[in-house]
């Protein structure tokens, strides 16, 4: 058994459908578990027929979904002939579960809309494009996640009950393989034992599809990119860029907390907890190599850069020399996790304490505004934060070179330097 993962991109119009089926047809002897999301940038337009919605705009909202519907409807009548009246019926019912609601009165948490009006991204792509693959000869099974993934009701950052979940999969998803080589399914949504639809978070497929790989036991989970593999850099900065062919899971987990755009870390510990590959392959190119993420330790990483742009540094120094005790430290913390900031680098001196942040405005002023109660403090802006992994003295010298150096931080894997 493996799991694919195909992200909004893969399937973001006629021709990326039928490639996903081309790249089927290579593994037709496997049993794959398959992953889909939204098209293309369906997750947003969604999003904003749930704000218009609950800004009491009807009208705006109906409208903005019209649009939705009617990409999904030509997508659909391109790609399908035999199944298009079936395809078009199962569509017609998500739509109406979203048009019911547009169509009441708002009267609980904006977090409960967006899930209900975002989740219909996903059911819609995995619809048309299960029956076009069907259509083709790509015999698969198409299954609601919402029946299968078990969350609480923590709307737009929903968390698994993986115990519901696991008799799920075993009892209602492994006897489908015995009639067909591929379940397709959505990924970023459940629901909650009352049958409300949730979602998991942006970007939530991947992790969807790490929590399927453990369940199933898979032998391999495949996500599927535009990239031709892990780069060692952004390689829209940094032309000279390297492919990564194989990568472990804490280095994963580590350049994904220093602001690499690769996968994200919650994905990693459903696969790592069972020692289950990852591969990232390119969808453009099924024949590259791509990246192996596994369990095994690796020598010779060559320097892995990222750069967070729009970084905003604080420092708080406490007006009685109060730092050199826990609680103003702790106070702090507490302030971070109140307001849900995680910082991106902290530094601690005497009297003083440094944090740079993701410069968000609402997040910085109401930080600030309560802080202030005990500390003094100072906001610089327009930073860059600069980290670079199994760094050489070479690389790092090049890439400070010419500009003012605020803060610098140094391990034996790692540096950092926040740049203005
Ligand atoms: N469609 C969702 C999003 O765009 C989930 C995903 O693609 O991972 O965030
Ligand atoms: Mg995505």
């Amino acid at each position: 058994m493996q799991v694919f993962k195909f992200g909004g991109a893969s399937v973001n119009s006629v021709e990326r459908v039928k490639n996903v089926g081309d790249i089927l047809k290579l593994y037709s002897h496997e049993k794959i578990l398959v992953v889909i999301s939204a098209m293309g940038k369906t997750t947003n337009a969604l999003e904003k027929v749930a704000n218009a919605f609950y800004e009491g705009k009807k009208e705006e909202a109906l409208q903005l979904f019209q649009q939705v519907k009617q990409q999904h409807l030509n997508t659909a009548k391109f790609l399908l002939v035999t199944n298009a009246v079936a395809c078009e019926e199962q569509l017609n019912n998500f739509f109406t579960e979203v048009e019911w609601l547009l169509h009441d009165k708002s009267v609980k948490d904006y977090d409960y809309y967006y899930d209900q009006v975002v989740c219909i991204g996903e059911l819609l792509s995995t619809s048309i494009v299960s029956h076009y693959l069907n259509e083709i000869g790509i015999k698969n099974q198409w299954v609601d996640v919402r029946d299968i993934f078990r969350t609480d009701d923590n709307f737009r950052d929903a968390a698994i009950n993986w115990e519901f979940t696991n008799s799920q999969i075993q009892n209602s998803i492994v006897p489908l393989f015995n009639d067909t080589n591929i379940v397709l399914t959505q990924g970023f949504i459940g629901a909650t034992d009352e049958n409300e639809s949730t979602t998991l978070g942006r970007e939530g497929s991947d992790y969807s599809a790490a929590v399927f790989a453990n369940l199933l036991n898979a032998k391999n989970q495949t996500i599927w990119k535009d990239v031709p593999s892990v780069m060692s850099a952004d390689p829209k900065q940094f032309p000279d860029a390297t492919e990564i062919h194989e990568l472990n899971y804490i280095e994963v987990i580590e350049m994904a907390y220093y602001g690499a755009q690769v996968i994200h870390p919650k994905t990693i510990k459903p696969l790592q907890n069972k020692n289950i590959p990852l591969y990232v392959k390119c969808f453009l190119d099924p024949s590259l190599s791509g990246t192996v993420i596994h369990n095994k330790s690796l020598k010779n990483l060559p320097p892995i850069i990222v750069i967070k742009e729009n970084q905003a540094m604080i420092e708080l120094s406490s007006k009685d020399f109060s730092f050199v005790e826990e609680k103003p430290i702790a106070d702090l913390f507490h302030l971070f996790e109140k307001l849900k900031i995680k910082p991106n680098l902290t530094q601690n001196a005497a009297i003083s304490m440094i944090c740079v942040l993701d410069d968000r405005k609402d997040k910085i002023e109401k930080l600030a505004l309560a802080a202030s109660e005990f500390f003094d403090i100072n906001v610089t802006k327009g930073l860059t934060l600069l980290t670079i992994r199994h760094y050489t003295r070479d690389i790092y010298d090049k890439l400070t070179a010419g500009r003012k150096m605020l803060l610098q931080q140094r391990t034996n894997e790692t540096v950092q330097a926040l740049l203005q």
